[in-house]
């Protein structure tokens, strides 16, 4: 008798982190050429049997921003243009959007983080993810180690992420720290 999971197969899912307009050049917190990623997350999205989205989705008063103490300018405050979707995001691919990062005193890095994200992969029978967007070394490293936590195979694909780079090196350094807990990083 063949195995269930010869059976069944792996089902896959993509994980599209955070490519919002505030992460976009010209927006409040812009990620270097994050826009270069919106082509390859479309040629992806178009492949994948499910894709998740998430959004940055802060409270205007989000602890994280810095006059309130934190280390970011006020950015993707909820239900203003630069939190929605970059608008050459192919929205017909995604399938579910998770909006993440909305309690005042949470960082909301991960798209686990507060988030039914885990229990909608559950739900869709999801063994891998693949996961791509902005920023690498924040939302994109969290959310693939959150992701490694809840039992996922976990590829992260750089090509379709950038770095925010806030200490030159950030990008690699995240590269590594993913590696180190099991997640696969290919280009
Ligand atoms: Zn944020």
């Amino acid at each position: 008798m063949p195995s269930a999971d010869y059976i069944r197969g792996v089902m896959r899912a993509l994980i599209v982190v955070d490519v919002q307009n505030d992460f976009c050049p010209g927006g409040a917190l812009a990620v270097p050429d994050g826009d270069a990623v919106v082509d390859v997350v479309n040629r992806m999205a178009s492949d994948a049997p499910f894709v998740v989205a998430t959004r940055d989705w802060h409270p205007p008063d989000h602890g994280s921003f810095a006059p309130q103490g934190g280390p970011w300018p006020v950015h993707c405050v909820r239900d203003t243009p630069g939190a929605q979707l970059h608008s050459g995001i192919d929205a017909s691919q995604i399938d579910a959007i998770v909006d993440k990062g909305q309690s005042s005193d949470r960082e909301g890095y991960s798209g686990f983080e507060g988030t039914e994200l885990e229990r909608l992969l559950r739900e869709h029978d999801i063994d891998a993810v693949d996961v791509v967007g902005l920023a690498l070394d924040y939302c994109v490293k969290a959310t693939a180690l959150d992701a490694r936590r809840a039992g996922l195979d976990v590829t992260v694909h750089r090509g379709a992420t950038r770095a925010v780079e806030v200490s030159p090196g950030d990008g690699d350094r995240a590269v590594q720290e993913l590696r180190a807990a099991g997640v696969e990083v290919v280009d």
